[in-house]
């Protein structure tokens, strides 16, 4: 038997209850990249009660990822990141389902996919595949002091697309990880970014406010700086457009 505790917190928010609720455990969520935001995200998506979980990254961890990637501590460097921040969600909550994926594994049954990743080619191809199954794309990004995060829905209408956003030509400039290697990065503006972008999956997943989708969300740590912009879309994008 659940604790009616558990969610007492979110369940009183407006549009929420445990209809919300119900709904949130009956509803599934893919995190691809468990970096800086991948891990925040995915741990409010666990304590939130998404029901299924999807978890996907390559890499293992490594000792430099721990200021930053709060489900790993020292005892997790040199393991899979999948499998470490999968043992550490089960412990923040057994109720929800916890699914490792291979990358460019089918995204059926997911309503949301939040792209973590930390490399061009990566969020194109995940963003192909979302555009595809027209699901929702959570897009967040951190690197040096910035954030970014927005959701494109480029299958809509009048909703833009990623490449609206980042021309396709524009995915072979840079390789994995050259950011945070290159720049560096503030481990709390990952960590905001990713909580942007779990409130943002638990918003459309509950159809909760006004969504992302459309505007940009930039967050400038250096300059204590946020702000969000439109992002149009492109009709001649060659992506989405035509
Ligand atoms: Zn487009």
């Amino acid at each position: 038997m659940a604790n009616p505790l558990r969610y007492s917190r979110q369940t009183r928010l407006p549009g929420w209850g445990q209809d919300g609720q119900d709904a949130l455990s009956a509803s599934a969520a893919l995190v691809v990249g468990l970096g800086g935001t991948g891990t925040v995200a995915a741990r409010h998506l666990a304590g939130a009660g998404v029901g299924r979980i999807g978890l996907s990254d390559p890499d293992k961890v490594d000792v430099s990822n721990l200021h930053r990637q709060i489900l790993y501590d020292a005892d997790a460097v040199g393991a899979s990141k999948a499998f470490a921040a999968k043992a550490a969600l089960e412990r923040v909550n057994a109720e929800v389902r916890l699914v490792l994926h291979e990358e460019g594994e089918a995204l059926a049954g997911y309503d949301i996919v939040l792209d973590c990743t930390d490399n061009f080619p990566s969020r194109f191809r995940l963003h192909a595949a979302a555009f595809a199954a027209r699901l929702p794309l959570v897009y967040a990004a951190a690197e040096g002091f910035l954030g970014q995060v927005a959701i494109f829905t480029g299958y809509a209408a009048d909703m833009p697309c990623l490449h609206c956003f980042v021309p396709l030509e524009s995915g072979e400039a840079r390789g994995p990880e050259e950011g945070c290697r290159g720049v560096g990065i503030l481990g709390p503006v990952a960590g905001t970014v990713g909580a942007v972008a779990a409130a943002e999956a638990l918003k459309f997943l509950l159809n909760i406010g006004r969504p992302l989708a459309g505007r940009l969300f930039l967050y400038d740590a250096r300059e204590a700086e946020a702000r969000v912009v439109r992002i149009p879309k492109d009709k001649e994008c060659r992506f989405c457009g035509l």
